[in-house]
């Protein structure tokens, strides 16, 4: 398992790369123009080199001053332009690196079955898709191609230093052994840090996003509140550790900076000795310790990215946490219901394991076109039922079934197209209240959206917002109450005209004055579709063909009004709880 894990984590670079699909062969332009880049600017040195050299044995000229000068002018140019082309090119090979993540992770939510997504927190999920995508982009746009440039450089310089003469290249290495250990035990030191660094990172990051979400508990309750407390403590902690983590690697690090690129501590004593003895000129020294100075700069190069590289193979791995969540399996070929009847067998259903099974063997048939109503105590398992039904999760055991095709037969698409499901939390999307109604049907006319709204009761408060139909829901959100979300979301459902409606608790927040219009609307757009209806006002549905008992996970009645009245002693509790709250409302209003 654990060998399995390393390999999975030296692999990281091929799964990235893999989201540039079709770039490889870029990325590798990429690479020869920075080696370019960085062997032209070699040039200008050898330049120098010859000049001093004439200069020393008196042969110097104009011309030949000048004829070095424009060459390593023209030498500055290339450089500049191949680099210019380099990360020209690795930038655009990075960027569409980062689209093919983004999305990737994206679908992979959309394909998952919802627990795995409810699974991680909001401000983590956010920290990845955004924050920690996008800090790949400078380590993969500059470590790749100038990297690779950055290695090849102090080769080249060594080999020009060991023709020059052999034991000057060999000094240009003497301080490099004790740089490696002092940056051998600084990754030592923070390596295992860098992890930690990560998590840190992220519990903040959710933490902030939770703070926010709670921002009006955290008003209503002080500063003194728990969540205010969490939220300072994940600062203040991450503070304390980024500082101790500096600490621990402070010294080692510096010295391996001061170490590894300190080329010139042996090229320069074993030049002059060289000089001294008359076997190398000045101007040959003045070339050796040019040499080894460009080795210094893309040494130093290395370092910094080495760290992005380590940096990126920490994000790379985090991200494949969210890609490799499994899907809903789908079909190869998909069977296509041609009724829309539905068909539950057995089905036993289980969140997780430690709060056990929540279903315990479902067993129901809404036949096509049927208005079949479900209600039941609290955490009865109503909104599991229909959850079920629109596969945002797939049953234990058991089966769901619409027109004999199993949910599992059809695509996800497929199956979202088929049902329209209004819940009791609406989310509208910040864009405007037209484009969110608009969600339900994306080629809707404006008539249509207007006609749908009509429909759901919500064009008269809608027309009363500052820019009407234009106005954006997130603007308008928090000044929506909840009925009213709650219609937008229904208006939504009358748009897409799907032939199966769910409705959990849909109208639970409607006040009696738009309810029993709505309930009319939704009555006739509702005719001829298979509807399930989840509610606690049990007025809305006595009209029902069907009424389902749900209490504990089992099915512990089903028939019509009538039928219930008469035998179920759980239904008649709940009409009476039912008729006594009205009552108790209306009684309310009278004194008012
Ligand atoms: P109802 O809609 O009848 O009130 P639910 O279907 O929402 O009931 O809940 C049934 C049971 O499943 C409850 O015990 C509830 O705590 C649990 N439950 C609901 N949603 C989740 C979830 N996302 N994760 C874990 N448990 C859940
Ligand atoms: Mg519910």
């Amino acid at each position: 398992m654990s060998e399995e894990a390393t390999k999975e984590e030296k692999k990281w670079f091929g799964t990235l790369l893999s989201y540039a699909k079709g770039s490889g062969g870029r990325l590798s332009i990429s690479v020869i123009f920075s080696m370019i880049s960085l062997l032209a600017g070699l040039i200008p040195y050898y330049c120098v080199y010859g000049i001093l050299n004439r200069y020393i044995l008196g042969e110097i000229d104009r011309a030949y001053v000048l004829d070095r000068c424009l060459i390593a002018l023209a030498a500055y140019l290339v450089k500049a332009i191949c680099f210019g082309i380099s990360t020209g090119i690795s930038h655009y090979v990075a960027f569409h690196v980062l689209e093919g993540l983004r999305l990737k992770v994206a679908d992979t939510f959309l394909k998952a079955p919802l627990g795995e997504v409810y699974a991680h927190s909001i401000g983590e999920i956010k920290s990845v898709i955004v924050d920690k995508i996008e800090d790949i982009e400078p380590p993969l746009a500059h470590v790749v191609p100038e990297g690779a440039g950055h290695i090849l450089l102090p080769i080249v310089c060594f080999v020009a230093l060991a023709l020059i003469d052999i034991r000057v290249a060999l000094a240009s290495l003497l301080a490099l052994p004790l740089g490696l250990i002092f940056m051998m035990l600084t990754f030592k030191l923070s390596g295992k840090n860098m992890v930690k660094y990560q998590e840190a990172n992220a519990g903040m990051s959710s933490m902030i996003v939770e703070y926010v979400e709670g921002i009006e508990v955290i008003k209503a309750f002080g500063k003194t509140g728990v969540s205010y407390e969490k939220f300072a403590g994940s600062i203040r902690d991450y503070r304390d550790f980024v500082i101790e983590w500096l600490k621990s690697t402070w010294v080692t690090m510096k010295l391996a900076f001061a170490f590894m690129p300190a080329t010139l501590l042996g090229v320069v004593p074993v030049c002059i000795l060289l000089v001294s003895k008359g076997s190398m000129t000045i101007s040959g020294m003045a070339l050796c310790v040019m040499l080894a100075m460009s080795m210094v700069i893309s040494m130093a190069k290395i370092e910094v990215f080495s760290n992005g590289l380590r940096q990126m193979q920490y994000t790379v791995l985090e991200v494949k946490k969210f890609l490799d969540i499994r899907s809903l399996p789908e079909p190869e070929t998909e069977h296509l219901p041609d009724e829309y009847t539905i068909e539950l067998k057995d089905v036993h259903f289980t969140y997780d394991d430690e709060q056990g099974e929540v279903l315990h063997g479902i067993d129901l048939t809404l036949n096509e076109g049927s208005f079949t109503a479900l209600v039941g105590p609290s955490g009865g398992g109503k909104s599991t039922v229909a959850k079920l039904i629109a596969r945002f999760w797939d049953v234990s055991s058991g089966s769901i079934k619409i027109g004999g095709v199993d949910l599992k037969e059809m695509k996800v698409e497929t199956l979202a197209d088929l049902v329209s499901f209004v819940t009791q939390d609406n989310f509208l999307f910040s864009r405007s209240i037209r484009e969110n109604i608009r969600l339900g049907k994306p080629d809707a006319t404006d008539e249509e959206v207007y006609i749908a709204a009509r429909a759901a009761c919500c064009d008269e408060f809608i027309q009363k917002l500052p820019d009407g139909y234009d106005t954006s829901a997130g603007e308008a959100g928090k000044r929506l109450s909840g009925g009213e979300r709650q219609r937008i979301a229904i208006a939504r459902m009358m748009l897409k005209n799907a032939p199966i409606v769910i409705l959990d608790e849909a109208t639970a927040f409607t006040d009696p004055e738009n309810e029993t219009k709505l309930q009319e609307s939704i009555a006739n757009l509702t005719k001829g579709k298979t509807l399930l209806v989840i509610a606690h006002r049990l007025s809305t549905i006595k009209n029902a063909d069907r009424i389902v008992v749900l209490n504990d996970g089992r099915i512990e009645d089903l028939g019509t009004q009538e039928e219930l009245m008469k035998r179920s002693a759980l239904y008649n509790r709940m009409w009476q709880a039912h008729v006594g709250a009205r009552n108790w409302a209306a009684g309310n209003k009278k004194e008012a």
